[in-house]
């Protein structure tokens, strides 16, 4: 005895299955503009985000000159959430150490 597809459709749509649930994803569109950031290392960028990349394990500044693939990335709001996310600092451009603002 076969259910077949429209019987499975209606089940899953009666108990309202849908993978999006935990894992919220961010606005995409603010990724893409973090992401391009990244990618023109810009510096006023620098203490709005951080991000990890997941295959190294580490979380950098946005003008960071390690170039990761997109799709190994993830942003965070604070180095907080980075660390909390268990990822350690770069150091190559130090995101645990606060900014100094005028100074190069
Ligand atoms: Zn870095």
């Amino acid at each position: 005895m076969e259910i077949g597809w429209r019987g499975r459709a209606l089940a899953a749509h009666m108990t309202g299955q849908d993978e999006r649930c935990d894992m919220v994803p961010q606005q995409p569109e603010q990724d893409a503009e973090r992401w391009q950031a990244v990618l023109s290392r810009d510096r006023g960028a620098n203490g709005r985000f951080w991000y990890g990349v997941v295959t190294t394990g580490i979380y950098c500044r946005p003008h960071c000159p390690s170039r990761p693939r997109r799709e190994n990335v993830r942003f965070f709001n604070t180095r907080e959430s980075a660390r909390v996310a268990g990822l350690r600092a770069c150091k190559r451009c130090q995101p645990d150490k606060e900014h100094v603002h005028g100074k190069s």
